[in-house]
């Protein structure tokens, strides 16, 4: 695996696959690389001839006050589980160089960057619009690939793809969890020890939802608010529970197959968010 912090470099390494004609993957992270980073890289791995993971913790999606300066890093660790889930290309750009004094571009994607994430934290989809921009325009890959555990994330780079006319087929990869249905994210790290069971609360509310809808509930509203009160009884802090269209992130009134139903809550001054798509039972794994 060949590691680069200069744009000219990372150019320069996806040119030479081009000549080869290799297609190029390419998996955004901000590194404390877990399972679900490695199931998105295997994927690539599988899917493409060169694969270029990036690690930015990129600090124009993190508003102030939020946890920007305490995000973990691991680098040494995370080179070695790219190094052995595949990758060919890790790069790590500098972000003094990345974003430069004069820096004034930024990138927004109305609509679906508005409700959920984008209501409690404003500005968070501009940074990720933005530096996924750059990143596009710098790898210039054949195929993204992203975690549906961050499901309006990939509302916002969908949309991003087609406005822009990035010619890059946009990848989706299912959540990976722990055994106790806690979906594996960076920021686990940060649940003290006696608060960790509890978080487990959140997927198993969310899966509640899920078995209900395919009994036959479909009043989405009904959903939210019981999804809500589990939460709640579980002793976390509800940002919000919403029944919604994943491609619009419009908010809807019928749980039908297809529709999402996503939440985010606050335990132990750590926010998880979560989601689960609605299925039909025949079409239940
Ligand atoms: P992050 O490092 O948190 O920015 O995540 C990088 C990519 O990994 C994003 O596309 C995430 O959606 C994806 N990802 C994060 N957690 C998971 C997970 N538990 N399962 C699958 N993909 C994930």
């Amino acid at each position: 695996m060949r590691t680069f912090s200069a744009s000219d470099e990372l150019r320069a390494a996806v040119a030479q696959a081009r000549r080869q004609s290799l297609s190029v993957g390419f998996v955004p992270t901000m590194g404390a690389l877990h399972a679900g980073h490695v199931s998105l890289v295997r994927r690539a791995r599988e899917e493409c001839g060169l694969v270029v993971v990036s690690i930015f913790v990129n600090p124009m999606q993190f508003a102030p006050g939020e946890d920007l300066a305490r995000y973990p890093r691991k680098p040494e660790a995370d080179a070695e589980v790219l190094a052995s889930a595949g990758a060919d290309v890790l790069y790590s750009p500098d972000a003094v160089r990345f974003y430069p004094a004069a820096f004034s571009t930024s990138v927004d994607v109305a609509v679906v960057s508005e409700g959920g994430e984008g209501a409690v934290r404003p500005g968070h989809f501009r940074g990720v619009a933005t530096v996924l921009t750059k990143l596009f325009l710098q790898v210039a890959p054949d195929a993204a690939y992203f975690g549906r555990k961050d499901l309006q994330q990939v509302a916002v780079v969908r949309r991003l793809i087609e406005d822009l006319d990035f010619p890059i087929r946009l990848v989706v990869g299912d959540t990976v969890r722990e055994p106790d249905g806690l979906a594996l994210s960076s920021r686990n790290a940060f649940l003290p020890a006696d608060a960790r069971p509890r978080a487990a609360a959140l997927s198993r509310a969310l899966f509640a939802a899920r078995d209900r809808a395919r009994r036959g509930e479909s009043d989405a509203r009904a959903l939210e608010t019981d999804t809500r009160l589990a939460l709640e009884a579980a002793g976390l802090g509800v940002d919000y529970v919403e029944a919604v269209d994943p491609a619009t992130m419009e908010r809807v009134d019928a749980a039908r197959p297809g529709i999402a139903l996503a939440a985010a809550v606050r335990i132990a001054g750590t926010r998880l968010i979560d989601n689960v798509v609605f299925d039909s039972e025949r079409s239940r794994p």
